[in-house]
């Protein structure tokens, strides 16, 4: 985590993803001729400029306003930039006008209203080049607010519903920017230079008068890049979940929405036997009680032989279809995280890998049921099973979709040739299909393929409704932080546009260009 120090204008910590204020104007290097009335161009700025703060001070009854209001409409302001307009173009003859009122200020006992000139000027100048106005971002969603200096035109109306905290670069504990926020309850650190950017997670903690900022670190609600639950900026749940192998020193996850089992049977010549087991799934769950985990049974098969159980192609005996050669192994394993459940008290959800079927998914369901799991769910990994997801679902209690082995059925491509490797993207289209059809089923959803490790197809699946997504436990931190700068709605717009892509670079290249930072 890197802290920085600036000066505490406003306590409370908040935390969020930035958003920078709106630019400055500047002027362009080269002045353009002077039009035919310059003179009046620089008066009716500086009247648009009065009339704009007026109105916003009667819209928020805030007396700082109507007092920038009287500057920008001070007659003498106006004549001063009328006669220098004379001789150079309106934006330029404001503002010299406003430069030398400015000059004036500075190091006197007004000093404090030279920020209202810069702000007079700016909205003059950017009224003048047809620029956009200067002012509070709007980016759909609640932020942190970094400017170099608010001015009170702006902080005056600020949506304390949609600022979460205030940075500024420059200001004092006096400022307008601290006593806005004051006002309005919203923590506040000034003085404190940076170099954010727009959707960069940062934490301010207005006591301290420190900003707080690393993506593995900072949460964006307290606790939530820890422990918390994962969400988008507007409060939609994600459960972020660890994909672990075997026990594994787990720190701060949410949960485990992939516990792969084939540790215990891998490189033996008969399977374990149900203590065996039971120490093992204990070993895991023990530490994990009070949070969600989820068991799958047996892969068995493909890239992962194991002779006593399957040795089966891609295309044989694998996953859930051991239960027809050898059930008891499928039922050993059952009662085995059965009793680690009970030791522990924890409360494991199981999935079987490779359904292809309605009737499977019943069958494992019952099964799972007779040895007191309550929760059970089927992966759907093969195409038959997405298209069919609906059906399965009213067997099961969730569905979990690996991306892994869905993308290498769909596609007929081996997983692990690497000459195949674009087959298998997780960004092609018709595996999106695959996935967004499955979405659409009314039940709990999870993403446990390598695919829920990429930040930006985590967004795309949350915009389609996914309700959990599993990786490695290194990539949780950047998809906790890229999920926590959008908003669902963001979510969904992304997905939508990455679902009319053609081709995988297309659909990456969109969600890049649309993800906020
Ligand atoms: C998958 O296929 O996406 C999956 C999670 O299972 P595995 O990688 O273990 O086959
Ligand atoms: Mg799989």
């Amino acid at each position: 985590m890197s802290t920085l120090r600036g000066i505490g204008a406003s306590p409370g910590v908040a935390t969020g993803p930035v958003a920078r204020f709106g630019c400055r104007p500047v002027l362009p290097p080269v002045a353009p001729p002077p039009g035919p009335d310059e003179p009046g161009r620089a008066r009716a700025a500086l009247d648009h400029v009065a009339a704009e703060l007026d109105r916003r001070a009667a819209a928020t009854g805030s007396d700082i306003l109507t007092a920038i209001a009287m500057i920008a409409g001070d007659p003498v302001l106006a004549t001063r930039a009328a006669d220098l307009a004379a001789e150079e173009p309106a934006a330029w003859a404001v503002d010299r006008a406003i430069g030398e009122y400015r000059a004036a200020l500075a190091g006197g006992h007004l000093v404090d209203r030279i920020t209202d000139l810069d702000d007079i000027r700016d909205r003059a100048v950017a009224w003048l080049l047809d620029l956009p106005m200067p002012g509070p971002p709007n980016p759909g969603h609640p932020y942190v607010l970094v400017a170099a200096d608010l001015a009170p035109a702006d902080a005056a109306v600020l949506d304390p519903d949609q600022v979460l905290a205030i940075v500024t670069e420059r200001g004092g504990p006096t400022s307008h920017t601290a006593i806005v926020a004051k006002a309005i309850g919203i923590p506040a650190v000034v003085g404190c230079p940076s170099s954010f950017v727009d959707g960069q997670v940062v934490q301010v903690d207005g006591a301290a008068g420190v900003v707080r900022t690393h993506p593995a670190a900072a949460p964006v609600r307290r606790g939530l890049l820890d422990v918390g639950p994962g969400r988008t900026a507007d409060g939609h749940g994600v459960e972020l979940l660890a994909t672990i192998g075997g026990p594994d020193p787990l720190h701060g996850v949410e949960g485990v929405g992939l516990f792969r089992t084939e540790f215990l049977f891998l490189g033996r010549s008969r399977p374990p036997t149900v203590e065996e087991q039971r120490l093992a799934y204990r070993e895991v769950l023990a530490p994990l009680v009070g949070r969600k985990v989820v068991v799958r049974t047996l892969d068995a098969g493909s890239d992962k032989p194991i002779p006593y159980a399957a040795t089966g192609s891609a295309l044989g005996i694998r996953g859930i279809r051991i239960a027809r050669a050898r059930p008891d192994l499928l039922r050993d394993q059952l009662e085995a995280i059965a009793r680690a459940a009970a030791d522990t008290g924890a409360a494991p959800w199981v999935m079987a890998p490779m359904i292809a079927t309605p009737a499977e998914a019943a069958a494992f369901a019952a099964t799972a049921r007779e040895h007191g799991l309550t929760t059970a769910g089927a992966m759907v990994e093969l195409p038959a099973a997405a298209l069919r997801a609906g059906d399965i679902a009213s067997e099961v209690d969730f569905l979990s979709i690996g991306t892994n082995d869905l993308a290498q059925y769909a596609f007929a491509a081996d997983r692990h040739l690497a000459d195949l490797a674009d087959l298998v993207d997780p960004w092609q289209p018709a595996l999106l299909d695959l996935i967004a059809h499955v979405a659409k089923v009314p039940t709990h959803i999870g993403i446990c393929g390598e695919a829920a490790s990429d930040p930006l197809l985590a967004l795309v699946f949350t915009g389609l409704g996914i309700d959990s997504l599993s990786m490695t436990p290194q990539s949780l931190p950047i998809v906790r932080t890229t999920l926590a700068a959008h908003t669902l709605a963001q979510c969904r717009e992304l997905a939508a546009a990455v679902r009319r892509a053609k081709t995988p670079a297309e659909a990456r290249g969109t969600a890049r260009r649309l993800a906020v930072g």
